[in-house]
């Protein structure tokens, strides 16, 4: 499929919108009310740290809310107004927090249900509006919205959008494009649909298996056991691993995508030299700087003295997930949450371990003076670390 013609021409339909509909001002308060925090506000301007008793709270200097997620929640709170009595759909969650997608049903708007990964798309109708979440869409959810005569309302990030462009760029110059991501991440499948060839790889082990693959010390079995829900159909390692550009999920950790390019650089320069290198490896920075900036300041964060940290974001959300890694390769205790809720009036919290189910920790907050760490993925709304910070004020008041 051209991919890049269909978006052409589903840019000049009357039908779709990526733009808004010019109703910032009118939806303003609601979003501030929702989402914004004065005490946030002020512990910004305390230097990112509040003193409360014996709690001292360092939060990240760059964490939260990013422009892209911003952006899309503020265009569906505009799709409401634009269009009060039609039915809105939107194709998933709108971004990876449960409070937003909860006053996202408060007003209306419905989930398209999914079972088994698979969309059920019957109960949409001509004329229903349709909204596209912060990380896409696939082009074939597209397709099948536009035929079906929906209002499409795009609130996909620029940022996610380049990569779909770079991952056509190398389907144009007939190069696979190796994806680092998760596989069943709605913006990897969205990013696998606008690619030609192409194969994903979770991190820098999995690169590392394609890389000996292509300096011939894999066996075909294998890697196409490893990879058979990961790469485009009738994928052939042999024939398709020749010319390779990288592109990213944009909320991978930065410096693996960076390690992964090195690698592949490498790799096809051990393979074909130097003179024929252009021809076997293309890469575009592919790196979100809302991803890069949370990342960064994690890593700041870390170097504190702190007793331990909370990682708020919803627990599918992978920006979120990066962020609690780089505190467990510091070896500092961690706790990712998604809801105050999850901080327990008897001084328990309900956290999810890294690829581990949740689990309830009891005393997580030690006596006498503590000092606790938080960040929170791109698209945890201010007001919800403000809950979590108070829950923490409520344990340590005495
Ligand atoms: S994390 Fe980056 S790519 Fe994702 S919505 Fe935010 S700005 Fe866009």
């Amino acid at each position: 499929m051209d991919t890049q013609a269909f978006k052409r021409s589903l840019h000049h339909s009357e039908r779709y919108n990526r733009r808004g509909f010019g109703r910032a001002n009118e939806v303003a308060s609601n979003l501030e009310k929702a989402y914004q925090s004065s005490l946030i506000g002020s512990i910004r301007d305390n230097g990112y740290v509040l003193q409360h008793g014996r709690l001292q709270v360092k939060l990240a200097e760059a964490f939260g809310f990013c422009w892209g997620v911003e952006r899309a929640v503020a265009m569906a709170y505009e799709t409401r107004r634009h269009y009060p009595s039609e039915r809105i759909w939107i194709t998933n969650e709108i971004i990876h927090n449960p409070s937003v997608n909860e006053h996202l049903r408060e007003m209306d708007v419905l989930f398209i249900q999914a079972e088994g990964g698979v969309k059920d798309f019957s109960c949409v109708s001509d004329g229903d509006v349709v909204i596209l979440p912060a990380f896409g869409a696939t082009v074939q959810e597209m397709e099948l919205l536009h035929e079906r005569g929906c209002h499409i309302i795009d609130t996909t990030c620029p940022w996610v959008s380049k990569v779909w462009h770079t991952v056509e760029k190398h389907k144009k110059q007939e190069f696979t494009s190796i994806i680092h991501g998760k596989v069943k991440h709605e913006e990897t499948l969205a990013t696998s649909s606008f690619a030609g060839t192409y194969l994903v790889v979770l991190d820098l082990e999995e690169a590392q298996l394609v890389a000996d693959y292509i300096l011939g010390q894999g066996d075909r079995a294998g890697f196409m056991k490893r990879f058979a829900k990961a790469c485009s159909a009738n994928f052939d390692p042999d024939q398709d691993l020749q010319r390779l550009g990288v592109a990213n999920q944009t909320t991978m950790l930065k410096s693996e995508t960076e390690e992964i390019g090195r690698l592949f650089e490498r790799t096809m320069l051990r393979k074909y030299g130097p003179i024929e290198l252009n021809k076997h490896f293309l890469s575009f920075n592919t790196i979100c700087d809302a991803t890069e900036e949370r990342q960064q300041a994690m890593f700041s964060l870390v170097d504190e003295p702190l007793d331990l940290l909370v990682v708020i974001g919803g627990f599918n959300s992978s920006n979120t997930t990066h962020l609690q890694e780089i505190a467990i390769s510091r070896g500092i205790r961690s706790f990712h949450i998604d809801t105050p809720e999850r901080i327990g009036d008897n001084n328990s919290i309900q956290h999810k371990p890294l690829g581990e189910d949740l689990f309830i920790e009891s005393n997580f907050l030690p006596t006498g003076s503590v000092s606790v760490g938080i960040t929170s993925g791109a698209s945890t709304p201010d007001r919800v670390v403000e809950h979590v910070i108070q829950k923490l004020i409520d344990l340590t008041s005495d």
